[in-house]
């Protein structure tokens, strides 16, 4: 034997805290019988470790490459330092030190934890708060790091023995598990509301009932109901003063979702993964009550993530519940997800029939994620609960920042060094409790990552609220904003690791941005890097009359581009005759005066106004709901020879892109009846061309073309605009990991910000 050792010491940094990172070193020295120490700091896991160089090389490629599933491991540093001799391996405690980690999301009940829960003879059997070092709640239940329990909301529990011994064996799977937990210590299960006994079984009755059940989960309230029963679900809809806006629905496992919508190779690796998020699915199978999902082939689904969740629908031998749950966000609509249980009960007072809760406190609200899949590629609409807050890389070092986002979807982010976090959803910034529920976001994400922010970003709209925040709350830091639809575009090239001088093709297309020059932009072409950004296209100026109303009333935009197309309001157009005449008086007055008129480019409001002209939505409820109905529509429906085209003048900078002859089309085509699937498919066939032309009139000689902006949530049209650009030889970026909507800005503004 050899006697030459030597002792090194590691520092592991990323989601390494919280993961089960420590007892995994601890089993991978004790294979090799090396000996040393583990412990946790702020900067993340210090390892220091001795025995044979050769297994010391190889308990680094280890750490490096087959670290614990959910551990994400940014960075290994190794320095070589004095040997101690000794044996055995410890564990030590955490220390607080510089530095900083990472904390994980929330993940969903894992297979190991389900099978216990599952199982008579396990002493967690049925324990509704079943978790281990690979699931549980994370995030949501962490007040500051180094992530302990002393630190999160499981503070409140002290440890039964049992359950301690777990904790510090470190052969345990549940070894520093910071929310371990059994039926004799930990959260405790309560109900009110209709009937009575146990809390599972009394809720389980009130939903086959018939009941809406306010539902405690990880990031927040639920409201439940049945997803078959018409009634209970329209219940709901009036209640929560929701009009057509989809529901969610949960199913039990993967099989349960397979009977209501169709579940591919890629979404059920989706469904049953640890962020467990809402998948957009067609549907397929055994019918939900209409009024799910009113005029919308597809499902958001998501599968039990909570072991509560899976008691809700039942184990073996319980009373029969529903199948099919909708799990839609316990508010009323517009307002912030209620996480705390006061609030929960005072809020949600005549809106639930009854309350399943429990005493573990949510410190943080989540709402769920929801993902798109488009070609098999995940398309996110909302990263939330499950991704929330795993770090992005960024291309070059940033001192530490906030950025604010913007209105809609708001999201903010924090950055410093070569990363950025981008906080959970948190909503539209209309009202007054979001505008708190951002204050706190922000605050937490701050403490969580321990990023002192020394600058502010924004988007350049003077009158966004997040910007409004942000000059508020900026001291004397300096404010810089960024543009709308730059930011777009350095968020989806941050996403693909561009680095910091290169340039792309941008297609922002999107329903609402500031432009500089006064107008509403959202059809842009821009040759964009993180630096800055010009021109060099846009979809031609209409119209918008009176803001906001003009958003949710699609036929006012089918008139303005009637109007900028120079086509009489024929009141056999569809569009014209949803418009009451004395608005199309007023519409008349305004478009030639321009009174009250900002011009826009948006292509969110061209859908709009086509789907109008084709008879398919005249007044929405939710945002881009025509746009979603009008693609639902057209997806699978066929062409035909017939061909619109945008018309695309090169000869003036920046180059307009005039949707008159595609107007003039559509007016044609539904006057000769025409089916609106048709007309969809034929719109989207163009819209999708007038990009290439573009990308071939415009693009670099490098070919690379981006995609961002909330219109590209629309999977026809993603789908088909890439597969056209790519058949042309360019190179596509799109988003996969962001959504492309004003969720994503944030992570452009930090990017944008970074470029100076
Ligand atoms: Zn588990
Ligand atoms: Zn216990
Ligand atoms: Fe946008």
């Amino acid at each position: 034997m050899t006697a030459e050792r030597a002792r090194r010491r590691f520092v592991v940094r990323g989601v390494v805290q919280g993961v089960g990172f420590r007892p995994f070193v601890y089993t991978t020295a004790a294979e090799s019988a090396l000996s040393g120490r583990v412990s946790n700091d702020s900067s993340g896991v210090v390892i220091e470790v001795e025995g044979a160089p050769a297994d010391l090389d190889e308990f680094e490629r280890r750490l490096r490459c087959a670290p614990p599933p959910l551990a994400v491991v940014e960075s290994v540093e190794r320095a070589e330092i004095p040997v101690r001799g000794g044996t055995g391996f410890e564990i030590a405690g955490t220390t607080r030190g510089g530095g900083r980690t990472l904390a994980s999301p929330d993940i969903a009940l894992c297979a190991d934890c389900e099978a216990e829960l599952r199982d008579p003879a396990d002493r967690r059997y049925r324990h509704p708060f079943v978790n281990c070092t690979n699931c549980g709640p994370r995030f949501t239940i962490i007040a500051a790091l180094p992530y302990d329990r002393a630190r999160t909301s499981m503070a409140d529990f002290p440890m039964c023995d049992r359950c301690a011994r777990e904790y510090h064996d470190p052969t345990d799977r549940r070894f520093h598990a910071q929310p371990i937990a059994c039926s004799d210590c930990g959260p405790r299960l309560f109900y009110a509301g209709p009937g009575g006994g146990a809390p599972l079984a009394a809720a389980r009755e009130l939903l086959r009932a018939g009941g809406i059940l306010a539902v405690k989960g990880v990031g927040g309230y639920h409201l439940a109901c049945d997803a078959a029963d018409a009634v209970a679900v329209a219940e709901l809809r009036r209640r929560k003063r929701r009009g057509d806006k989809p529901f969610a629905v949960m199913a039990p496992d993967l099989a349960a979702a397979r009977e209501i919508a169709s579940v591919d190779a890629a979404a059920a690796a989706l469904l049953t993964g640890p962020q467990r998020p809402i998948v957009l699915l067609p549907r397929a199978g055994r019918p939900l009550a209409e009024a799910v999902a009113p005029h919308n082939p597809d499902l958001g689904v998501l599968l039990a993530y909570t072991p509560l969740h899976t008691l809700l629908f039942g184990l073996p031998g319980d009373p029969v519940g529903p199948n099919v749950l909708v799990m839609t966000s316990g508010n009323r609509s517009g307002e912030p997800i209620c996480f705390d249980d006061a609030d929960a009960r005072d809020r949600l007072a005549e809106l639930a029939d009854g309350w399943l809760w429990h005493d573990r406190r949510i410190l943080v609200p989540c709402d769920d994620s929801v993902i798109r899949l488009v070609d098999g590629v995940e398309s996110p609409v909302r990263r939330s609960r499950g991704y929330a807050p795993m770090p992005l890389a960024l291309p070059a070092p940033i001192p530490p920042t906030l950025a604010v986002g913007a209105d809609l979807k708001n999201v903010c982010a924090v950055a410093d060094g070569r990363y950025a976090w981008l906080s959970q959803h948190v909503g539209d910034m209309d009202d007054l409790a979001t505008l708190r529920a951002f204050g706190a976001t922000e605050r937490h994400l701050e403490e969580l990552t321990g990023v002192s922010p020394t600058q502010l970003v924004a988007d350049t709209h003077p009158g966004y609220r997040s910007t409004e925040w942000a000059r508020r709350h900026a001291g004397n830091r300096p404010v810089r904003t960024v543009q709308h639809h730059h930011a777009h575009i350095a968020a989806v090239m941050g996403e693909n690791g561009l680095g910091v001088t290169d340039t792309v093709l941008g297609i922002a297309f999107d329903g609402t941005g500031f432009g500089p020059d006064g107008a509403i932009w959202g059809g842009e072409i821009l040759a964009a890097g993180y630096k800055g950004y010009r021109r060099l296209a846009h979809l031609a100026y209409v119209p918008l009359a009176g803001g906001d109303v003009s958003v949710h009333r699609p036929y006012r935009m089918a008139l303005a581009h009637l109007w900028a197309a120079g086509i009489d309001w024929a009141p056999d157009i569809a569009a014209v005759a949803a418009c009451p005449e004395a608005e199309r008086a007023v519409l008349a007055h305004q478009f030639t005066s321009g009174l009250g008129c900002v011009p826009t480019s948006s292509v969110g409001r061209l859908f709009d106004a086509v789907a109008s002209l084709a008879g398919v939505c005249h007044i929405v409820d939710y945002e881009a709901q025509a746009a979603i109905e009008f693609e639902a529509l057209s997806r699978g429906a066929d062409p035909g020879d017939t061909t619109y085209r945008f018309a695309l003048d090169t000869g003036v900078d920046p180059a307009p892109i005039d949707p008159a002859p595609v107007i003039a089309a559509v007016v044609a085509d539904a006057a000769t009846g025409i089916p609106a699937a048709t007309i969809g498919a034929r719109f989207h066939a163009a819209l999708a061309r007038s990009v290439l032309e573009t990308a071939l009139a415009f693009a670099a000689p490098d070919r690379i073309v981006a995609l961002s902006g909330g219109v590209f949530q629309n999977a026809l049209l993603l789908s088909t605009t890439r597969q056209l650009l790519r058949d042309h030889g360019f190179t596509v970026l799109t988003h996969r990991r962001l959504p492309p909507n004003d969720g994503g800005l944030a992570f452009g503004q930090v990017l944008a910000a970074a470029a100076g």
